[in-house]
């Protein structure tokens, strides 16, 4: 219901609610405080709670007011407090004087001196404490409305809106949960802290549940099914080109494959998210898949979070695949519209059977003759809408969602509630875990040392710096400096840079010269952060690296180790030591992502906010995780 029929709310307050995220009666009454505060009697004999006394008594005097320094005033009065007879003073409350009436009861909020029997107040309420205790429910507010109005605005609503009861009956029963009216009400006029905790987990449970409800529902559309969605892969092509590629796959590559293969031919949607350390190699299990889905008749599209990466995809595959007759495009937003238009009529006369690329590929114009199989690589980096609009270019395509940032358990059950997980857990054989230590800037001689030997062994090195060039608010290193030192460090070998200012040809240009061995050392920003392939780098040094969140240190050292050389990186930082430690004790990306995600809180790690996963008002996914899992469980019981 519309929030101009609660009493009391005209178009100002309305202006002023919808500032506040609230726009009609239902968001009113589920604008729940986000504190308590808790008025409690306390003896007046109990010292250690002098400074901050309540008490609620009998007024013994009237009130008496004296003005001072112009505008000021002091009330004062006597009253019988816990058979007490203390003068309870208040500044600047003159006009409760004709309220202060002997006989009438208060309660008094302040400071107790009892030596000289006094009261200063901080507050004074005419009326008694209820049970001893009062429950005052905070809300977050804005200029303009008052804790007063909000509370008046809460209970106008609440006496003519209904309240849809979202707890089935027999969960209500089983936790001993009051109806989601009762607690809505309680919560905003909370009268003792029993009501208010059954209350609080009513609504608490209530919110999970909802959201898991919707999850469930999702994941129950992902399982209808339909001959439709069933992929009739020639497996002997698959196995052939499996056969032939220049390494063996790993046990874990082979498993993911395998299961979801069955699951591209099987009636039911994929819905599959690859998890994977830096380095595991997701992206042949993603080629393989695609393949897979060609043997069948339909086409694949491959979404990338960066230019970079699409190309390096794109080349990749293009190398795979030249013995076969499966034909590989590429898309992404720099190219130019003639070429964009070749690009778009290939696809659409199926002449294009894998299209990798960038976001570009959600562009309207982007029309698939058959798409079946929608891949994205570093999912994490794209907000749930960005994975939809491809999803949704077809009415029968599977997904399947990589990532190398591993999601921590309880976003796993919320956002990818309704997802299959694969992992793979192993590193392709003959690699050596990455060294890495955390160096201050005068021990930057070891580092360079360090650099010099792998060089003399044919081997390249990145350096990143967090800036592009000097900037006036911060000294930061800068790639454009850092390339004048290491020139003259290293006078015999070649030194290039690479930032996000440039453009895609020169940092084409720059990368494939990398390739090739024609740079040493390449120095850049993060730009080269996710999933570029460069097996001959076997050092990787990071400066300013407190500059940078650990999930994203571990992105970047991920870039050496890619061979069976021992690779090294070291982080380059004056501060921040105990952070950076992390980095030097595990390669596990896994407990890197936990403690990022610990430092961090909840922030945007994973492309959250989107997802609607963090709007939670009473339960902080993390801390309620127990109360999460049983919730799903009674969801997945109930839906039995
Ligand atoms: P990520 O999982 O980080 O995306 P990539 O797919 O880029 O990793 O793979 C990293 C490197 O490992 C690539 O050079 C790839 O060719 C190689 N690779 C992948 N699988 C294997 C394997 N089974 N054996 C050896 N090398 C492999
Ligand atoms: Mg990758």
């Amino acid at each position: 219901m519309n929030l101009e029929n609660v009493k009391g709310i005209g178009e100002k307050s309305i202006k002023l609610l919808n500032s506040l995220g609230i726009y009609n009666m239902d968001d009113l009454i589920r604008n729940y405080p986000y504190r308590f505060d808790v008025l409690a009697k306390r003896n007046i004999e109990d010292e250690n709670y002098h400074d901050s006394f309540v008490s609620d008594g009998i007024i013994e005097s009237n009130a008496v007011v004296s003005f001072f320094k112009g505008k000021m005033n002091r009330l004062s009065f006597r009253c019988n407090i816990q058979e007490k007879i203390v003068k309870v003073t208040i500044f600047n409350r003159a006009f409760l004087k004709n309220s202060i009436k002997p006989g009438a009861v208060v309660t008094v909020i302040g400071k107790y001196n009892p030596k000289t029997q006094t009261i200063t107040a901080s507050n004074i309420m005419l009326k008694s404490l209820s049970n001893g205790i009062e429950i005052i429910p905070v809300y977050h507010l804005c200029k303009g409305i008052t804790i007063k109005q909000m509370s008046n605005f809460i209970n106008s609503s609440l006496s003519i809106c209904n309240v849809s009861n979202n707890i089935p009956e027999v969960l209500k029963e089983k936790y001993g949960f009051i109806n989601e009216e009762d607690a809505i009400k309680i919560i905003h006029n909370p009268k003792d802290e029993t009501s208010l905790k059954t209350a609080l987990k009513t609504l608490k449970y209530e919110e999970l549940y909802t959201y898991m409800k919707k999850v469930k529902l999702l994941k129950k559309k992902n399982e209808e099914h339909n001959s439709l969605y069933i992929k009739n892969i020639d497996d002997k092509k698959v196995e052939h080109f499996i056969n032939n590629l220049p390494f063996e796959l790993t046990l874990d590559q082979k498993k993911v494959i395998e299961e979801s293969i069955n699951n591209l031919k099987s009636d039911t949607k994929m819905n599959r998210l690859l998890q994977g350390d830096v380095g595991s190699g997701k992206t042949i299990v993603a080629f393989i898949l695609a393949y897979a889905s060609f043997t069948s008749g339909y086409q694949s599209a491959l979404m990338a979070p960066t230019e970079i990466l699409a190309i390096q995809h794109f080349e990749n595959a293009v190398k795979l695949f030249k013995n076969t007759d499966f034909k590989i495009g590429l898309l992404t937003g720099k190219m130019t519209l003639k070429e964009k238009k070749e690009v778009y009529k290939k696809l659409e006369n199926n002449e294009i059977n894998f299209l990798i690329g960038t976001h570009a590929l959600i562009s309207d114009n982007v029309n698939f003759n058959n798409l079946g199989l929608v891949i994205t690589d570093e999912q994490h980096r794209f907000g749930v809408n960005q994975r939809l609009s491809l999803k949704n270019k077809s009415d029968n395509v599977d997904v399947l969602m990589m990532s190398a940032t591993p999601i921590p358990r309880t976003y796993a059950l919320t956002i990818y509630g309704d997802t299959d997980v694969s992992s793979i857990k192993t590193m392709p054989k003959g690699r050596m875990p990455i060294i890495t230590s955390v160096k201050k800037t005068d021990e930057l001689k070891d580092v360079l040392e360090n650099i010099y030997k792998s060089l003399k062994n044919n081997n390249q090195a990145y350096v990143i710096a967090p800036m592009i060039e000097e900037s006036e608010d911060a000294d930061y290193t800068n790639v454009y400096d850092l390339k004048r030192k290491f020139e003259l460090a290293f006078k015999n070998y070649t030194v290039e840079i690479m930032h996000g200012k440039m453009t895609k040809e020169e940092k084409d240009k720059v990368m494939n010269d990398y390739l090739q061995n024609k740079i040493n050392i390449l120095i850049s920003t993060t730009v080269v952060e996710v999933g570029v392939d460069i097996p001959n780098a076997t050092v990787m040094v990071i400066f300013d690296a407190d500059r940078f969140g650990l999930s994203q240190l571990h992105q970047l050292r991920g870039r050496v180790g890619r061979n069976s050389l021992q690779s090294y990186c070291f982080l380059i930082s004056d501060k921040d030591k105990e952070r950076l430690k992390i980095m030097e004790e595990t390669n596990d990306g896994y407990k890197i992502s936990e403690a990022d995600f610990k430092l961090r809180g909840q922030g945007d790690l994973f492309g959250l906010r989107q997802s609607g996963a963090l709007s939670f008002k009473l339960s902080d996914i993390r801390r309620d995780y127990d109360l999460l899992v049983k919730v799903r469980d009674d969801v997945n019981e109930l839906f039995k």
